[in-house]
């Protein structure tokens, strides 16, 4: 067993995010970590845990669904930020905390029929593919808003706020745009004071740009190799 460095580089992270706070004169309680997970093992989500993090995420169903049952304390924040299929909302609806990856309105509608079937209230975030890639789910900036105004009108979901994934880097410098474009959206949206959707929610920035995200407004970073190291993804069933 490798010795594990997770509070070695949670306070790397700690420090960074201070620091991306301080430059853009925020203040720290505007700002959650987001570990995300995937693929480790719960005695790392255990060790996290123990460190102080309440946030968890995860992006595939069984995963979650295995973890959450392994680590129910009621104070983990369980936020499930992958890819999601419709088939697959009826296992999640009663454990998660944010939903950041709606991405289509046959997706809304299934996770509000599974949220008024539980009588539950569930908080989305609209992922929004701001680099336009091609490989990344979402729906465009330009159909943000359409999107929005149809979805507002579903029961048992309630829109907090906007997700984007980036392309992939080393230098948030090379991201910056794209984050400024979330961040302009999501006041463009608040500006039109539509039911039932708050824009208080920007989940943006991961490892190689969670800095540069702060500095543009981010409310959520999600974090992975950041605190548990690179992923092996060799030894999957
Ligand atoms: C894996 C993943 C992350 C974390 O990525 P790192 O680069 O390891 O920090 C963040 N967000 C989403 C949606 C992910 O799938």
């Amino acid at each position: 067993m490798v010795k594990s460095m997770i509070k070695e580089n949670l306070e790397k992270v700690e420090k960074k995010i201070q620091a991306a706070l301080q430059k853009a004169n925020r203040e720290e309680k505007e700002i959650i970590l987001i570990a995300v997970s995937k693929t480790k093992p719960i005695s790392l989500l255990q060790e996290a845990y123990k460190l102080g993090i309440r946030d968890f995420g995860e992006n595939k169903v069984q995963e979650f669904v295995e973890k959450y049952e392994q680590m129910s304390n009621p104070e983990i924040r369980w936020h499930f930020i992958g890819h999601l299929q419709t088939n697959k909302v009826k296992y999640i609806i009663d454990k998660v905390y944010l939903i950041h990856s709606v991405d289509s309105y046959k997706l809304a509608c299934e996770i509000s029929k599974e949220a008024v079937k539980h009588k539950k209230e569930v908080p989305i975030l609209i992922q929004v593919n701001v680099s336009m890639e091609e490989s990344k789910f979402g729906v465009s900036p330009e159909e943000a808003e359409e999107f929005l105004r149809k979805i507002a009108k579903l029961p048992g979901i309630t829109v907090q706020g906007l997700m984007t994934i980036a392309p992939y880097t080393e230098n948030g410098e090379s991201n910056r745009h794209y984050f400024q474009k979330l961040n302009q959206l999501s006041v463009d949206i608040k500006r039109k004071n539509i039911d039932n959707i708050s824009m208080g929610i920007l989940s943006m920035g991961m490892t190689g740009d969670y800095e540069t995200a702060i500095e543009e407004g981010a409310t959520y970073v999600r974090v992975g190799t950041g605190i548990f190291g690179i992923r092996d993804y060799s030894e999957r069933k």
